[in-house]
């Protein structure tokens, strides 16, 4: 069978992005694929994390995915930092790739701002702990929204370096799966900016743990203009925030985004909100609910997490030996 591999960084403020770009799409894959899905606290930790956060979002991930309806036991589930040869193999990935592929990460860019001199070295090198993320694993596959394209070319590319440089073709190539309707979802605050767990403002996102009411204010103060819905999708072209509204609704409901533009052509923007409103929080509201529930039982979280990380090892270790034996490293 295929192996997929996806991860999320457990850096709070899980959303609907993360939900309709990702999560819903891993629930489908179960059925068709070998599933690994780790929560990259290794990754996370390239920006800084209280500790205390960091331990309690990584539980809220699990119990995220797990509410959404990721079956911990036909799918391998688990924290990053419990299974070492993710870290072990990216040491030996930082020596595969070269300094310029890393340079020309727009995520690095992005998240490293103005002062590149203070941005870790973490940050710099994240793509490779990645590419060792799938590659640890041989994963076939891996869903990618579009921010994580380039990290995945990244990953094919240092794959390929490796099986040349040591003659060998050890390691697949992984190929990206990429989801139909609202892969992308914006910022409800800038139609040019994808919804982020980390940005500053609340309001630019809906969190997985937002309740009905807030629900309900963060999608009435979203960004919009004074037009009423056109007629056609197309009309949306220069209205990115209006656009984005319909591509959730439409992703919400499960419908292409011309029904849906069918349904409120002509109507005023804070009807179709209304509507919105009460679809969001029908999908959400038992992911919700069920989220609460598994929070209230930390050490459950953690036995599934553990017994997660038990079989993940189970499949790194012996790849990492492997590569450990391609290199030429001393195993006495
Ligand atoms: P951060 O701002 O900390 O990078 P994030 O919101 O980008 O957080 P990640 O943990 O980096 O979330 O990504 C988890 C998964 O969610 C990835 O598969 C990513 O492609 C997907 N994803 C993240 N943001 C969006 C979005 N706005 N629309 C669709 N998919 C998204
Ligand atoms: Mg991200």
């Amino acid at each position: 069978m295929q192996r997929i591999f996806s991860g999320v960084q457990p850096t709070g403020n899980l959303h609907l992005g993360n939900y309709l770009g990702a999560i819903r799409n891993w629930v489908h894959l179960q059925n068709q694929y070998e599933c690994i899905f780790c929560m990259v606290d290794q990754h996370a930790i390239t920006v800084w994390q209280d500790p205390k956060e960091l331990t309690r979002n990584t539980r809220e991930v699990a119990a995220g995915m797990i509410a959404a309806g990721i079956d911990p036991d036909k799918n391998v589930l688990f924290n990053q930092s419990m299974v070492p040869a993710h870290a072990q193999l990216a040491w030996v990935f930082n020596c595969v790739a070269r300094m310029g592929w890393l340079n020309r990460m727009t995520q690095f860019k992005e998240k490293a701002g103005k002062h590149k001199e203070n941005a870790s070295v973490g940050l710099f090198a994240y793509p490779n702990l990645m590419s060792a993320d799938i590659l640890i694993y041989k994963a076939t596959h891996v869903p990618v929204g579009e921010d994580q394209k380039q990290h995945l070319e990244l990953a094919r590319d240092t794959a390929q370096k490796f099986n040349s440089d040591y003659g060998t073709a050890f390691f697949p190539l992984p190929e990206p799966l990429i989801f139909g309707a609202a892969t992308r979802v914006m910022s409800l605050r800038d139609g040019a900016k994808k919804m982020s767990k980390s940005d500053e403002s609340d309001y630019s996102r809906i969190n997985m743990t937002d309740d009905a009411d807030t629900i309900a204010l963060k999608i009435r103060k979203a960004k919009t203009d004074l037009f009423p819905m056109p007629d056609t999708v197309e009309g949306l072209a220069d209205r990115p925030e209006a656009a984005n509204l319909l591509g959730i609704y439409a992703a919400l409901s499960d419908r292409d985004k011309t029904a849906v533009m069918a349904q409120f052509a002509g109507r005023q923007f804070s009807e179709f909100k209304s509507e919105l409103v009460d679809l969001a929080v029908s999908v959400l509201g038992p992911i919700n609910a069920e989220m609460k529930r598994l929070m209230a039982e930390p050490s459950h979280i953690d036995a599934v997490l553990r017994k997660g990380a038990e079989r993940a090892n189970a499949i790194a270790e012996p790849i990492l030996k492997d590569v450990y034996d391609i290199v030429g490293f001393l195993r006495p």
